[in-house]
């Protein structure tokens, strides 16, 4: 393929002079770069993906160019893991692994596998080498040696700091006015060794029992968080490269350390760009694994979504912008880029959607191919570059002259445009039917031509008539499974009924997650023992997979009085329950867990409790306190509680219009309970708990699936939530309202 050679040149913000700076290469012909790698006790998240996305554009817009990129890639396989994450399980498969007797090589090597393949799935190029950490302790080494030697670290008890006064030049990519609010917020342990607590370290003496240590001539340890990138930056590229990448978080303390480090080692300037790219985010916030908004690309899978509408979606928004993740945003990703892929196929098959076609002349490609480069080399427009893209499948160019350019475009967009057409590949015996239906159709016997278009229609193909030929593919995942049922993507989504006139009695929320057994048992005893009650039940299919999806379906079919809303993915407690409160159409609702079973009829009492006004809320499960740090449960007294347990947790509907919905904060299910029950106490009304009501607890499958480590920390973190709002509302606790009075 010719591509156009001309003087176009890729500029970009550089964050270390804070300027769009067009990129010289240091060696004509030739980009060094490095781009800040996966720490592989984990999976990569979609939002670290981005980062690499970033980069990989980077590197396409370089080599479009005919530049020769060396692309270096980090593994980090020491420094971030932690002893204490291996020890404590954090992670399901770390805690395996450590069931298995695995260590921390065969777990870095584990997830490295995994992220080698999350990159070629989103078609991000590998890099020249991914340079390990722990096979570079010899020139970490080297490099401290020297920082020590020209007196800009210092020993201190085997561990090795850096020490940022005696390097001018800190602060200089971050800025040294941010210096100290940075650091206040800063993650690192406060180490009362260093002489100036700004200070960083090098290489950290190991602790007792640790595995993962080398020695050294300061004796056994690890080295810290960011020489590693020094020192393999440098091993690689040399000591003065073009590129570094990173995501905005990386600005500091990371990219600043490694400048600190290098350029007192080498005693020149190392990076001739630094290019940090924005964060992917997911509730507004930024995605991370601690504070449980992040996906990885399995997730996206198992939804029977294409990954490559990931690379789809991070198109669309600048690099350089804040990205707010939605399931309903990768959804429409998802159909734009099959649209594309249609365009391209239908191309492909020289059938003339646009109608003047226009005749090919000399420079025709070299004008879209210009127009299309000087968008995406201005730092990175790739949101423009892909309306041109847009905007050439539209147009009335003819097919050839697109399928040319569109094959020079996806060289940068990587979106697999051209191979994509194999999707749309239709089996002979398919193309023997279509055959038959031609003839119908030439013979104008339409009725059997729409009948064969069912039937194709029926078994997954899709067929389109154009004047001068049908075309026919088969449907493409999400097309065949997506569309099965109606699914959502979060509560936004969902209609608010709150303000209607109620139609029922009882309303009946159930929020599942893949747990057919607990359903079953849960939904005979509703029928069972609300024969003469009318009720409706709500289940919200919280992400369960395909087998009970369906399973749902076929049940609320069966009963008029079951309806199944289905979430794409796992939304969070709070949000899955609100969606209940905002379809409920009962004057009572009542959430139940699934670890109930009724072995009664709760319908009659709760109906009577709640017939004073003044009572909120009831159940059979109350909670009391003393003093807010501590709830115990009601010990099955009759009377008034603190809170109710959402186990069963029964309050008027139009209660909600006044207190407000649950905190989507709150993701995670634990304590959410009591800080809802504190929301309609702050409105003055009391909580009965009624022991009696009768009921069957069983054990709690979500708890019990979880590890101890994940659910302490998970409920203590809402524990929190609740204290922050409600610490100083002492007055609204049973045990001072009896004071009182
Ligand atoms: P880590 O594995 O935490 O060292 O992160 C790997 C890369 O992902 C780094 O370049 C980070 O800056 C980047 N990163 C982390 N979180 C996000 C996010 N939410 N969006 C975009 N990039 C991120
Ligand atoms: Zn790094």
């Amino acid at each position: 393929m010719k591509i156009l050679n001309n003087n176009l040149s890729l500029q970009i913000f550089n964050t270390l002079n804070k300027q769009t700076e067009t990129i010289v290469p240091i060696k004509a012909g030739h980009i060094s770069m490095y781009t800040c790698g996966p720490t592989v006790y984990r999976d990569a998240h979609i939002g670290n993906l981005r980062s690499y996305l970033m980069a990989d554009w980077i590197r396409r817009c370089l080599e479009y160019k005919g530049l020769k990129v060396t692309h270096i890639k980090n593994i980090t396989d020491v420094g971030h893991m932690r002893q204490e994450v291996l020890e404590q399980g954090e992670d399901k498969i770390v805690d395996a692994a450590i069931k298995e007797g695995k260590t921390a090589a065969e777990i870095a090597d584990f997830y490295s596998k995994r992220f080698f393949k999350d990159e070629k799935t989103l078609n991000i190029l590998p890099a020249t080498i991914f340079p390990k950490a722990t096979d570079h302790i010899n020139e970490i080494i080297e490099i401290i040696a020297k920082l020590i030697e020209k007196k800009i670290a210092y020993t201190i008890d085997g561990n090795i700091y850096f020490s940022i006064q005696n390097f001018k030049q800190y602060g200089i990519l971050s800025g040294n006015i941010k210096i100290n609010n940075l650091l206040n917020n800063l993650r690192i342990e406060q180490d009362s060794n260093k002489i100036n607590p700004n200070d960083f370290t090098l290489w950290k003496k190991a602790e007792k029992g640790r595995n993962l240590k080398w020695e050294s001539p300061w004796g056994e340890g690890f080295p810290g968080w960011h020489i590693e990138c020094s020192a393999m930056s440098i091993k690689y590229l040399g000591n003065f490269f073009d590129i570094h990448t990173g995501g905005v978080d990386n600005i500091f303390p990371h990219h600043e350390d490694e400048i600190a480090q290098s350029e007192a080692y080498t005693g020149n300037s190392v990076v001739k760009y630094w290019i940090h790219g924005q964060h992917l985010l997911a509730d507004g916030v930024k995605m991370s694994k601690s504070s449980g908004n992040s996906y990885i690309l399995n997730d996206l899978k198992k939804l029977k979504i294409d990954p490559l509408a990931f690379r789809y979606l991070c198109l669309t928004t600048k690099y350089n912008s804040r990205l707010n993740f939605t399931f309903s945003s990768l959804k429409a990703s998802q159909k734009a880029l099959f649209r594309l892929q249609e365009r391209i196929w239908i191309a492909h098959n020289d059938i003339n959607l646009a109608t003047n076609e226009q005749d090919y002349y000399e420079n025709t490609t070299e004008i879209w191919e210009k127009k299309f480069l000087q968008c995406v080399y201005n730092n990175l427009d790739l949101p423009g570059g892909l309306s041109i893209t847009w905007e050439l499948m539209k147009s009335d160019l003819n097919n050839k002259i697109k399928l040319e350019l569109i094959e020079k475009f996806d060289k940068i967009l990587g979106l697999k445009l051209i191979s994509s057409i194999k999707n749309f590949k239709t089996p002979t015996n398919i193309q023997k039917i279509i055959q038959k239906r031609e003839k119908y159709r030439s013979e104008k016997d339409y009725n059997s031509a729409d009948r064969v278009r069912n039937e194709l229609y029926n078994s997954s193909y899709i067929i389109n008539d154009y004047t001068s030929k049908t075309l026919v593919r088969p449907k493409v995942k999400w097309e065949k499974y997506n569309n099965l049922w109606q699914t959502y993507s979060s509560s936004k989504e969902i209609e608010n009924l709150t303000k209607n006139n109620p139609n029922k009695k009882f309303s009946i929320g159930i929020v599942t997650f893949n747990e057919l057994t607990e359903l079953k048992r849960s939904i005979k005893s509703i029928f069972k023992f609300s024969k003469n009650n009318n009720i409706e039940i709500l289940i919200i299919d919280n992400g369960s997979n395909h087998k009970i999806g369906r399973w749902l379906e076929d049940i609320s079919s069966k009963h008029e009085n079951i309806t199944v809303i289905h979430i794409d993915h796992m939304i969070g407690e709070a949000e899955a329950k609100n969606i209940i409160i905002k379809q409920s159409m009962g004057e009572i609702i009542i959430l139940l867990d699934l670890s109930i079973e009724l072995s009664g009829n709760i319908f009659e009492p709760i109906a009577k409790a709640l017939s004073d006004k003044n009572i909120g809320l009831t159940g059979p499960y109350g909670l009391k306190t003393n003093d807010l740090n501590h709830f115990h449960d009601g010990e099955g007294e009759y009377g008034y509680m603190d809170a109710m347990q959402f186990y069963c947790f029964a309050f008027r509907r139009d209660l909600v219009n006044q207190v407000g919905f649950m905190r989507k904060s709150f993701r995670f299910y634990r304590n959410l309970d009591i800080d809802y029950s504190f929301q309609i106490k702050n409105y003055g009304y009391t909580i009965l708990a009624d022991p009696n009501l009768p009921v069957i607890k069983h054990q709690h499958s979500v708890w019990n699936s979880m590890l101890p480590a994940t659910r302490d920390e998970l409920s203590k973190k809402n524990y929190k939530r609740f204290l922050d709002k409600w610490r100083n509302r002492i007055d609204l606790l049973e045990i001072n309202k009896n004071n009182n009075n």
